[in-house]
């Protein structure tokens, strides 16, 4: 069967109510319903799913989806039901007679689309039982963990290669967000792909903002953050289990509705604080790491880092939780000298192979917080990927560019401090060293060594030691110091800089950055709307959702709210053609929002007055 994209329209508008397909999804549809073996790469809020439940619902078999979330699947299962497509899912969380209830559903093919974990799916027999259901199609979700290569390797995934001898004919889809190239060939060679066809969309978020700030005071710039922002939900990620629990504690103190989240709570009180966001009944979650993998929470308005991430494809895995929704989102790390100071430190203690990989992605990190271009250029670029344009207009890089400052007699400082103490000393000091003998420190290794006699001791009292850090860190980002091999972080001129100091060349400088609060400008996916009218369908939701116990998103998601209190049908057939209103939720909810609509345009309206 040859399918033109002009026909997958309409089954488009008609079970998901969108007119337009993302990047790829198109393609990736086509495909699977000719019968090809694809791969997909696909950033987190690219409409992964949608690549198979489409094909799904186009032919008459059994779609079964592999995926390790097992805490997810029935927010899946809810979120297709509720769009009127019979889907079902299989694990533990389930007793035994509803187990069964479904099995038999199985067997009589009333489902178009069945959720399982790998484990269950290898259980002895299963596979043998869905011999019988006219499987059309299999999709491994999250299919990056079946290989070693990659940051979230599960021994339970690699059972599946066995899919491939026993559904020779099944064509087979599958999907991930993050893969670097040699775990995406990994992906195609443990599946067993047959000539799949690849597809690997672009890692650029346009609808994220990204931010880094000097943490001066963590707490304070956080609850300054969150207040100029009392409606919206977001996640703070913290280093420690600690800092997760009490910066919960003061943010409840401070009347934010936060709860906190790591591998060291309970079970059931991790459980508890997940769904209380994921239902907006808390608007932050402060967590660990441990938080994220599977969050399907579409409204994410935020992603703070209150410490530093260990690496990039870390931090772009967390800040790509918010935004989901396409709708304007933003991403702001708090950057410290003190926490790579602490990461250093830790890394120190070990000398393995391990420790010198956590370096240099450490080291790229801070990279990235450090740089004065484009955070979207350097993002995309440890991808692989070319950011075409000079200017992405949406990180603080390009919206805010710093002031400079002649740094001349500074730098001078700086470099020759360094210098005096590589020729007195026979060898290199860290960073904190330099800043210590610049600012007449009188510290042990000072003393010790005799730095408290060189010419440059104590000639930068005129600063503080922080800003000396921050000088300190753009003489590097120029080049003009190198931090020398080895296991400290030691820093030395480079041939560069003994020109510099040779010279007196003139050095500009930026200026550290000001966390302030700014008004907003019109950013990559907004919608704007009335937000009075958006408030009240927020909450018609909220009753919706609440009668039916599931999470709001389920229901119609932030963006289709907003174009409704933009576009404010008073019709129904109307309310049909907003992006997100398929055919089962517009005789679900139609009426209910459009009265809604109705009501607040009456009162809204001032009363004509006839005489
Ligand atoms: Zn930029």
């Amino acid at each position: 069967m040859l399918v033109s994209g002009v026909d997958l329209r309409t089954p488009l508008k008609q079970h998901f109510g969108y007119d337009e397909f993302r990047p790829l999804q198109r393609e990736i549809v086509t495909d699977a319903l000719n019968g090809r073996d694809v791969f997909a790469l696909l950033p987190t809020g690219g409409g992964k799913s949608l690549c198979f439940q489409l094909p799904a619902l186009l032919r008459d078999g059994l779609t079964i989806v592999v995926s390790p979330l097992i805490a997810l699947m029935k927010d899946q299962v809810d979120a297709l039901r509720t769009s009127g497509i019979a889907a079902t899912f299989l694990n533990s969380t389930l007793d035994e007679s509803e187990a069964k209830a479904r099995w038999r559903g199985l067997h009589r093919g009333e489902y178009r689309l069945l959720y399982v974990a790998p484990e269950r799916l290898m259980l002895e027999g299963f596979l043998e039982k869905a011999l019988n259901w006219n499987v059309e199609l299999i999709a491994i979700d999250e299919a990056h963990c079946i290989s070693e290569w990659g940051h979230d390797f599960r021994p339970e995934y690699r059972e599946l290669k066995k899919l491939r001898t026993h559904f020779p004919d099944v064509p087979m889809m599958a999907l991930t967000a993050t893969a670097t190239e040699r775990v995406r060939e990994d992906i195609v060679k443990q599946l067993k792909l047959r000539d799949a066809q690849c597809y690997v969309a672009s890692f650029n978020r346009p609808n994220l903002t990204y931010r880094v700030a000097p943490k001066t005071s963590a707490y304070a710039q956080t609850l300054e953050f969150l207040r100029a922002r009392p409606n919206e939900s977001g996640i703070i990620y913290c280093a420690s289990r600690k800092t997760a629990e009490s910066l919960a504690e003061k943010l409840q103190r401070d009347g934010v509705p936060a709860k906190p989240y790591h591998a060291g709570m309970e079970g059931k009180d991790r459980s508890k604080n997940q769904e209380a966001f994921l239902r907006d009944d808390v608007r932050v979650i402060t967590a660990t790491i441990a938080f994220g993998m599977g969050i399907n929470k579409p409204n994410v308005r935020f992603v703070v880092h209150y410490d530093l991430p260990k690496n990039i494809e870390g931090y772009y895995q967390e800040t790509g939780r918010a935004g989901r929704d396409g709708l304007p989102s933003e991403c702001l790390l708090l950057f410290s000298a003190g926490d790579v100071a602490k990461q250093v430190r830790f890394l120190d203690e070990k000398s393995d192979k391990e420790a010198d990989i956590a370096r240099a992605q450490l080291r790229e990190m801070v990279a990235y917080a450090e740089t004065r271009a484009c955070r979207r250029a350097t993002l995309l670029k440890y991808f692989g990927e070319e950011w075409p344009n000079q200017s992405c207009e949406s990180c603080d890089n390009c919206l805010e560019p710093r002031e400079t400052f002649d740094g001349t007699v500074a730098a001078q400082k700086f470099l020759s401090c360094v210098y005096r103490i590589q020729q007195r000393s026979g060898f290199s000091f860290g960073m904190n060293h330099v800043t210590e003998v610049l600012t007449g420190g009188e510290t042990d290794a000072i003393r010790s060594r005799g730095h408290d006699q060189l010419s440059t001791y104590g000639i930068g009292k005129e600063l503080k030691r922080q800003e000396w850090q921050a000088i300190g860190r753009e003489l590097l980002r120029l080049g003009l110091i190198a931090v020398a091999p080895g296991k400290f972080a030691t820093v030395e001129l480079t041939p560069a800089g003994r020109d510099v100091l040779k010279h007196r060349a003139t050095i500009t400088l930026t200026k550290l950055a000001e966390v302030r609060e700014k008004p907003r400008r019109k950013r990559a996916g907004e919608i704007e709307c009335d937000e009075a009218l958006f408030d009240r369908l927020r909450a018609l939701r909220r009753k919706i959702a609440d009668e039916r116990n599931v999470p709001a998103y389920i229901i119609f998601s932030d963006a289709s709210l907003r174009e409704m209190a933009r576009a404010m049908p008073t019709r129904l057939g109307d309310f049909g053609q907003i992006a997100g209103v398929g055919e089962q939720k517009l005789k679900n909810f139609g009426d209910a929002f459009v009265a809604e609509i109705n009501e607040y345009l009456a009162t809204r309206t001032p009363a004509i007055a006839i005489d």
